[in-house]
């Protein structure tokens, strides 16, 4: 008996559908006291995501993501490498799977770190902040970003400039929401003052902050409090210190990671890892969920934002909702546990005035 045989093209062609439930798995945060709700875990495409890695290999992640119910990603000007090419790729994938869900999409992006040469392709001034955001809606093939952040702080830059230029987006209809990055407590609340005297308040903070740095529960997180702002915690597994990858390795054998963790992998943080990860593992947790559920507990961030370089890294991410709760004796264990300099404030600097 002969088949009909059908044009393979029909298959390949028929264009990805996310899954049904996508809403279905956990519920959305509030971003302080605006409209803006955000997944408890959102996804960041700093490092996974240029040219660097397959284009396939990216889309599956995202398109887990998105099945997953993670519907914000992350960007920036220079996110890649090379520089610009984390948000190309996202556009290309944009237009081939996410076009249909645009709407339920909250895409950010950011400038402040160093993107062109000369004296307008890095910090914060008006020059800098505007030119780069239509480069970045360019790349990516939108109209609109749902958040535009002043990637850090610009002690040169009148603090006025800076977020009278995020006002200007906002007005332009280029961000819908601002944010800040990396700035400290008090120049986070001076650029809320102006920000709220210009009519768009800033609506998000985007610390680094985990386990090991906890830099933000000494001042900022109050000053997010009384501005009324949300946070979105990056670098919340100390860039795969908090995770089992390392639990195994001696100071001497330290193997460094996709970054220089040389000097992080001392002896006294492998300590303090895998105490954090039997403390992990009484709860069920892996040392990776355990990092994601703490940042997550009341009073902390609105949304962590995660990297990951396979989907199965996501999944175990994502695990960390099973159990967002502590108990008094658990917070202080891990008070105890990480107390001291682990020497992973990376972004010190750029938060000092
Ligand atoms: P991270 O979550 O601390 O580290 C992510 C890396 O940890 C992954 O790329 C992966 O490393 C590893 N990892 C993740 N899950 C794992 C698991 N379950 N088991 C083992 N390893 C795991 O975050 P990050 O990449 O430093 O930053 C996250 C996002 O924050 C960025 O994409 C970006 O959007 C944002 N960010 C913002 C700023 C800023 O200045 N505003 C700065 C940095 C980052 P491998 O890739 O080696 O597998």
């Amino acid at each position: 008996m002969e088949y009909e045989r059908f044009s393979p093209t029909a298959d390949t062609h028929r264009p990805w559908a996310a899954a049904e439930d996508r809403y279905e798995q956990f519920g959305y945060r509030r971003v302080g006291a605006s409209g803006l709700l955000l997944p408890p875990i959102s996804l960041g495409l700093w490092w996974n995501f240029g040219d660097n890695r397959t284009f396939d290999s990216q889309r599956e992640i995202l398109r887990h993501a998105f099945d997953r119910g993670i519907n914000h990603f992350d960007l920036a000007n220079n996110y890649g490498p090379p520089a610009g090419s984390a948000e190309e790729n996202f556009g290309r994938m944009l237009r081939g799977d996410f076009r249909p869900y645009r709407d339920e999409l909250v895409i950010s992006s950011k400038a402040g770190w160093d993107m062109w040469s000369g004296p307008f392709g890095t910090l914060g001034s008006r020059k800098y902040l505007m030119a780069s955001a239509d480069a970045s809606l360019q790349r990516m093939g939108l109209d609109y970003v749902d958040i535009f952040y002043s990637h850090r702080f610009d002690p040169k830059t009148p603090l006025e400039e800076t977020i009278g230029a995020l006002d200007t987006l906002v007005r332009q209809g280029k961000a819908l929401y601002v944010g800040i990055s990396s700035y400290s407590a008090e120049r986070t609340a001076q650029a809320s003052t102006i920000a709220k005297d210009l009519g768009t308040p800033l609506v998000i903070h985007q610390p680094s902050y985990n386990m090991l740095n906890p830099w933000v529960e000494h001042g900022l997180l109050q000053t997010l409090e009384q501005e009324q702002m949300g946070s979105i915690a990056f670098t919340p597994l100390a860039q795969g210190l908090l995770t089992d990858k390392y639990l195994d390795t001696t100071e001497v054998e330290r193997s460094g990671g996709r970054r220089s963790l040389q000097d992080q992998l001392s002896t006294e943080n492998l300590d303090k890892i895998r105490k954090l990860n039997d403390l992990a593992n009484t709860r069920g947790q892996s040392l990776a969920q355990l990092a994601i559920a703490w940042l997550l507990r009341d009073g902390a961030a609105t949304s962590v934002l995660i990297g990951a370089s396979s989907t199965a890294q996501l999944d175990e991410n994502l695990g960390a909702l099973r159990n967002t709760d502590f108990t008094s004796e658990e917070l202080e264990q891990i008070a105890t546990i990480t107390q001291g300099d682990a020497g992973i404030d990376w972004w010190k600097s750029s938060a000092i005035s």
